[in-house]
């Protein structure tokens, strides 16, 4: 293994990179070079495959498959979308990259689109990134009066040209297949997945959709060699992942580390605790992934790892929560956003996640009622116990929901109530609140 090197966080560091002079000066552009006159379509396939990456997004898939998928397949027509859809709690590592390096996004953009044939890409951007949005349209225009983009590339033979699109703003029309409708000009809802999504998708054209973070790693592998990114990070999983740490933390922003840094490392790096608090759990793959509790933190941030602890690596948004959360509070809090996120297109998530959030906001007037009667000299009020209602509810979401959100939507509760099982029995069974968060 190499020393680490940040890739990403590095690059950042170079002045002027809004501008084109500024981006060729940190070396930008070198890659497509060397990709145009040199490596050829399959030599940039090749360094993919060689470099192991998988994407950034929400997936982990190997990268490689989706580019050879969409270079294999027989069809004239072929796009690239570019997912900087970025959204959630605690999710904004993808929109330092849209707004601090446009062109680097772009070189990716443009030389998967000569890897795997496309003619065509989208650069699809949160609405409310209108910094980023503005960005990229300047530096697309810049591009194209370069010869970067547009006819016959470098003088390659190969034409390529973007457009750049404003997302619809929503968590889950992130979601791949929901970007491709809200491309089309439809409800950003998801799509039953096909087997072959890859192949079909923008207007039913093989397409290939990746995160930002996910192409801007692309120029440094074709530049440095496919080789050298594979010894960084995990065999399984190489190279660095950018996270967004949030919430109970001394120095919230945006790390870079290695796959497979241990949480407690990443957490040290963030500054650790607040003055007078004690980290007790982290979501690190943010709402849509469950908890880690703190006798977990040696556990690395990688997907298979976190997957065996019942989470997963998601956006890369880790939301720190310290010894004076309620977690019941916490959870109420994540059904209102699921509540409020789900897209409505299938009736589990849906109905599932307003029922969560019901049940989750009743512990409130249980509470009132309990002391009435006790006032009153009523008979008890019965409170329901958490796992009873809650449980099956989680279930059945997971399992009947038609897309990831709803399908990861109950982790963080599940793994609340699995975790801090003394919390949800004090307010559920006897109305109180240890932390005196929901009463004081
Ligand atoms: S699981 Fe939720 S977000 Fe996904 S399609 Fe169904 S309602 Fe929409």
């Amino acid at each position: 293994m190499i020393d680490t090197p940040c890739i990403l966080t590095d690059h950042l560091r170079n002045p002027g990179l809004l501008s084109l002079d500024g981006y060729q000066k940190a070396g930008g552009f070198a890659a497509l070079s060397k990709a145009v006159k040199s490596l050829g379509r399959a030599g940039v396939l090749d360094q993919i495959r060689i470099s192991g990456l998988r994407g950034r997004g929400g997936s982990v898939f190997p990268s490689s498959q989706r580019w050879s998928a969409v270079a294999r397949a027989p069809c004239d027509e072929k796009f690239i979308l570019m997912n900087g859809e970025e959204g959630g709690p605690g999710g904004f590592k993808d929109r330092m990259l849209l707004d601090g390096t446009p062109f680097l996004i772009l070189e990716g953009v443009i030389l998967s689109g000569f890897a795997v044939g496309a003619g065509y890409g989208f650069c699809l951007i949160r609405r409310d990134f209108g910094e980023a949005i503005s960005s990229f349209k300047l530096a697309a225009k810049a591009l194209r009066e370069a010869g970067l983009l547009g006819q016959d590339i470098l003088g390659s033979g190969y034409s390529f040209d973007i457009s750049v699109v404003t997302g619809a703003g929503m968590f889950s029309a992130g979601e791949e297949t929901a970007l491709l409708e809200s491309l089309e000009g439809r409800r950003g809802n998801p799509r039953p997945t096909p087997a072959t999504r890859f192949e079909h998708g923008f207007r039913g054209k093989p397409t290939l959709l990746a995160s930002a973070e996910t192409f801007a790693n692309i120029p440094f592998i074709v530049k440095n060699g496919g080789e050298w990114f594979s010894q960084i990070g995990l065999s399984t999983n190489p190279g660095t992942r950018l996270f967004s740490v949030s919430g109970h933390i001394a120095k919230p922003g945006v790390y870079e580390a290695p796959l497979g840094t241990p949480i407690s490392r990443l957490l040290e790096m963030a500054g650790g605790a607040r003055e007078g608090e004690e980290i007790v759990a982290v979501l690190p793959g943010g709402v849509v992934s469950g908890f880690i509790p703190k006798e977990k933190f040696s556990v690395g941030l990688d997907q298979e790892a976190l997957l065996k602890e019942g989470s997963n690596l998601g956006l890369g948004a880790v939301i720190v929560f310290s010894n004076r959360c309620c977690f019941v509070n916490v959870a109420q809090c994540l059904a209102a956003f699921l509540e409020q996120e789900s897209c409505g297109h299938c009736t589990p998530c849906r109905e599932g996640t307003k029922k969560l959030h019901e049940i989750l906001s009743d512990i409130g007037s249980l509470r009132r009622k309990s002391g009435e009667s006790r006032r009153g000299q009523c008979r008890e009020v019965q409170a329901p116990r958490p796992f009873e209602l809650l449980e099956p509810l989680l279930e059945s979401i997971a399992a009947a929901s038609a897309c990831g959100f709803g399908r990861s939507a109950g982790l963080a509760v599940s793994s609340a109530m699995r975790l801090f099982p003394e919390e949800f029995a004090a307010h559920f069974q006897r109305q109180e609140c240890p932390k005196r968060v929901c009463w004081g």
